[in-house]
């Protein structure tokens, strides 16, 4: 099958396009580069540099390609930046995947992998989350993934089309291999920020608050790693191929660490102290985000397999020697 994986330079993209090769897949990467990594691409692949909405170009790319499946990794995906500037995640992230998936539909491509995310619940009711929760995004970001989900929804009515949405919850690690890593700028996320301090290159990690109702009073996060996520991504291929039928799926290990514990846990991976800045609380941070992920080994037959040491160990490796 040839499938096209947008935002294939990225972050999780990128081990996706790895891991999909390795299962034999005919894989074409669209991504602008805009946020991803040329660097992060296998030689020899088909790269198309095109931006999502330019469908006269794609349009011709996908049938000539034979493209029958998209996983769609594209997306700005900064808590922060999209309440500062939401004219560009509505944009990219809405506008660019509707045109997307208007393309796909006039090459009459029928499946659709999105990347959702565990924002679209807002401040959950209950932990762990299933997918009954409700959802109430609270920031511009989480407003484009619920929004996105929505149109998935009616065009599966309307059109036909078959869809698996992967809500993430925290991405985290590195490819085992050390070649493919996070690498974002500004980098904001906690475990690559930990690493960084333990390495120097940040002077201390700012911990942002400690009263919320958790039992040391930061944040509690359920952290997976990418290859676990990408494993996801080849289980919801093989689904859309077995079944008539779409699905909205939680992503994460069922299992949830502070902020605190991660800072702890790195200290004693890296063998370093970490300096730690407590702060504020940083608006728009849930306190606690931990998936019931039962729908996804039922449905999908998929099951984590890395831990946090898998995490922390993978990513600093990647980081004391960051590639791109
Ligand atoms: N966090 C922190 N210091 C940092 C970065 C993040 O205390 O420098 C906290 C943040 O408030 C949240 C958790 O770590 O509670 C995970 O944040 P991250 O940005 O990695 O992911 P998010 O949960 O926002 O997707």
């Amino acid at each position: 099958m040839n499938i096209l994986v947008t935002g294939g330079a990225g972050y999780i993209g990128s081990l996706f396009v790895k891991e999909a090769l390795k299962n034999n897949y005919r894989v074409v990467v669209l991504d602008n580069l805009s946020r991803g990594h040329v660097e992060a691409l296998p030689e020899n692949i088909t790269l198309l540099n095109e931006n999502l909405s330019n469908s006269k170009i794609l349009k011709e790319k996908f049938l000539k390609l034979n493209i029958s499946c998209i996983v769609h990794f594209a997306g700005y995906a900064l808590v922060g930046e999209s309440i500062e500037d939401p004219e560009l995640y509505y944009d990219n992230n809405i506008v660019g995947t509707l045109s997307l998936l208007n393309t796909a539909l006039d090459c009459n491509i029928k499946k659709f992998i999105f990347s959702s995310s565990c924002s679209v619940y807002g401040n959950p009711n209950l932990t762990p989350i299933t997918e009954e929760e409700t959802i109430k995004p609270i920031n511009p970001y989480a407003e484009t993934k619920a929004i996105v989900e929505k149109i998935l929804m009616d065009y599966e009515k309307a059109y036909n089309i078959k869809f698996v949405s992967l809500r993430y919850f925290n991405a985290a690690g590195a490819d085992f291999s050390g070649n493919l890593g996070e690498s974002h700028n500004p980098e904001t996320h906690l475990i690559p920020r930990v690493i960084k301090t333990a390495l120097g290159e940040l002077n201390f990690i700012e911990v942002f608050g400690t009263d919320y109702p958790t039992e040391d009073g930061t944040c509690v996060r359920d952290y997976i790693h990418i290859e676990d996520l990408a494993t996801a991504h080849i289980k919801a291929i093989d689904y859309l191929q077995e079944n008539d039928d779409s699905l909205v799926v939680n992503l994460g290990t069922g299992k949830g660490n502070s902020v605190k514990q991660i800072i702890e846990i790195t200290s004693q991976i890296i063998g370093k102290d970490i300096p730690v800045k407590y702060s504020e609380r940083r608006p728009g941070d849930p306190a606690i985000l931990v998936a019931d992920n039962t729908k996804a080994r039922q449905k999908l037959k998929w099951q984590a397999k890395y831990n946090l040491n898998d995490i922390i160990e993978s990513a600093y490796n990647w980081h004391k020697n960051q590639k791109y």
